[in-house]
């Protein structure tokens, strides 16, 4: 009974951080995390990634939940024997720059475009160590990977980043999951300029393999045209 117990002690400790932290493969060296928030008794998920290159992992912002900063970290290294070197944030909402401060102190090298940083500190939000330019490419290990800013929309400064070999679009929120019903908290977006961002993304990158939206489900490949439609419908109910 004893042995019962603490195994269904040590079960619910698992199943508990587990929930808080959940982490699928992508494919090849992608990996997408999920973490979670209150909001108004409703629990929101947020998804972020992390890619495994030769010099590291790189994380694609941070968890939204401010106890998974070293969980995420302990996870990256229980799974892959890999440490996170590099981090870089979509937007400077929480959910994408909560933990740039904790990972800058655990000397990963965190960035953000000039954009996100000004918003950030407007709005007393974490901050990056570094600046990186609005059309960059970054190489890591055996990857590279560029930084696209396709224009205002969920929020001033959302950017997305595209990795070519393996055709994967990192769409943060300035990209609805297929599910989504509409396009979620507006407090800082531009639905009016979204329309015509969103069509210079689906311009320029128009061979996904893979979309990752900021929140909700990321294995279909319609959350471009569902985010199009999503917008437009807005515009019209206005
Ligand atoms: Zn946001």
């Amino acid at each position: 009974m004893k042995y019962l117990f603490l195994l269904l002690l040590i079960s619910g400790h698992c199943f508990s951080q587990e929930n808080k932290l959940v982490i699928e493969r992508l494919v090849g060296d992608f990996y997408i995390y999920k973490t979670f928030h209150e909001h108004e008794g409703n629990r929101i998920s947020a998804n972020g990634m992390y890619l495994l290159t030769k010099d590291g992992a790189v994380l694609f912002d941070t968890p939204w939940d401010t106890t998974q900063f070293q969980p995420l970290l302990d996870s990256i290294w229980a799974k892959h024997r890999s440490l996170a070197t590099m981090c870089l944030a979509t937007h400077f909402h929480e959910d994408r720059t909560a933990g740039l401060e904790y990972y800058k102190n655990r000397h990963i090298l965190t960035y953000s475009t000039k954009m996100t940083d000004d918003l950030s500190k407007a709005h007393k939000m974490k901050r990056s160590e570094y600046i990186m330019p609005l059309d960059n490419t970054f190489s890591v290990g055996q990857y590279s990977f560029e930084i696209f800013y396709p224009g205002p929309g969920h929020s001033q400064d959302n950017i997305v980043v595209w990795f070519p070999k393996d055709k994967v679009l990192y769409g943060g929120c300035f990209v609805k999951g297929s599910e989504a019903s509409d396009l979620g908290n507006l407090s800082d977006a531009n639905p009016a300029a979204w329309k015509r961002s969103m069509m210079n993304l689906i311009a320029k990158y128009n061979n996904c393999k893979y979309v990752i939206p900021g929140q909700h489900h990321w294995k279909d490949q319609s959350s471009l045209t569902h985010t199009l439609r999503l917008i437009e419908n807005h515009l019209q109910a206005k």
